[in-house]
């Protein structure tokens, strides 16, 4: 992004793509961009409109196996999406969407192609994970613990092209043992609740990367301090008592 542009922000298909609350997200950026002065466009594009390739952010949600599956289909014959991650575009995909922009991804009985746009593969796995979902983020990336909810059938196979998001402490994530997927302008998550509002230091991560700013004034999180807190202890009722590394 140019200092004198605003920051276009792209919500990729809300019409198949928009479970748990996931606009959330989109809100979330926009707010925290705007909050610290930078201009911001929203955009959400429909199924049956071109995905924009200049953007800035492109926001991918959750979904259900079939729209998922003509989700999927139109991007591939859109291509905006890639031409955008080849421009440079910072990507933050939840769930359906961080399947999707791996090789494939297994929904309804088959195998579908997906965007191949990052080192990852997803099948399934042998029974829904359905829950909480929380633990420490890839140290590189110095941010404190994820915390959010899961609900896929879906299980995420990472290449070397990508590093885990997380290790998982609760819940499953990839596999049971890791969860999501980054590398330098992509962030893949399970993480629905919405994930940038139950970790709003990974919001400003994705803004960092999106304004190339090394840094960006803190904000009032007490909101943001609630709900987390709120959810940890409800882990900690259940025995699993992370807040020392929260
Ligand atoms: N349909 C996918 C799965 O079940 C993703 C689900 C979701 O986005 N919540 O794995």
């Amino acid at each position: 992004m140019s200092t004198d542009s605003e920051l276009r922000i792209v919500w990729v298909y809300p019409d198949l793509l928009s479970t748990y609350g996931d606009r959330g997200n989109l809100l979330i950026l926009a707010q925290r961009a705007r909050l610290r002065g930078i201009p911001v466009r929203t955009e959400e594009i429909r199924t049956d409109e071109p995905i924009p390739a200049e953007a800035d952010i492109y926001l991918l949600a959750g979904g259900e196996d079939a729209p998922q599956t003509l989700a999927a289909e139109r991007m591939l014959d859109d291509g905006g999406l890639r031409r955008a991650v080849e421009h440079g575009a910072i990507v933050f995909a939840v769930c359906a969407g961080y399947q999707l922009v791996g090789s494939a991804f297994a929904a309804q009985g088959r195998k579908y192609a997906g965007l191949d746009l990052f080192d990852l593969t997803s099948d399934r796995g042998p029974s829904r994970a359905v829950g909480e979902l929380a633990g420490p983020v890839d140290p590189a990336l110095a941010l404190p613990l994820l915390t959010g909810f899961e609900n896929h059938g879906g299980r995420t196979h990472l290449g070397p092209g990508v590093r885990p998001l997380a290790t998982v402490s609760v819940g499953v994530g990839n596999d049971g043992h890791t969860e999501g997927a980054w590398t330098k302008g992509f962030i893949g998550t399970y993480a629905h609740g919405p994930a940038l509002s139950r970790n709003p230091a990974l919001a400003d991560l994705v803004l960092r990367w999106a304004t190339g700013r090394e840094s960006l004034e803190p904000l009032d999180d007490t909101w943001h301090d609630k709900l987390r807190d709120e959810r940890l202890a409800a882990l900690a009722a259940r025995g699993k008592d992370l807040r020392h590394a929260a």
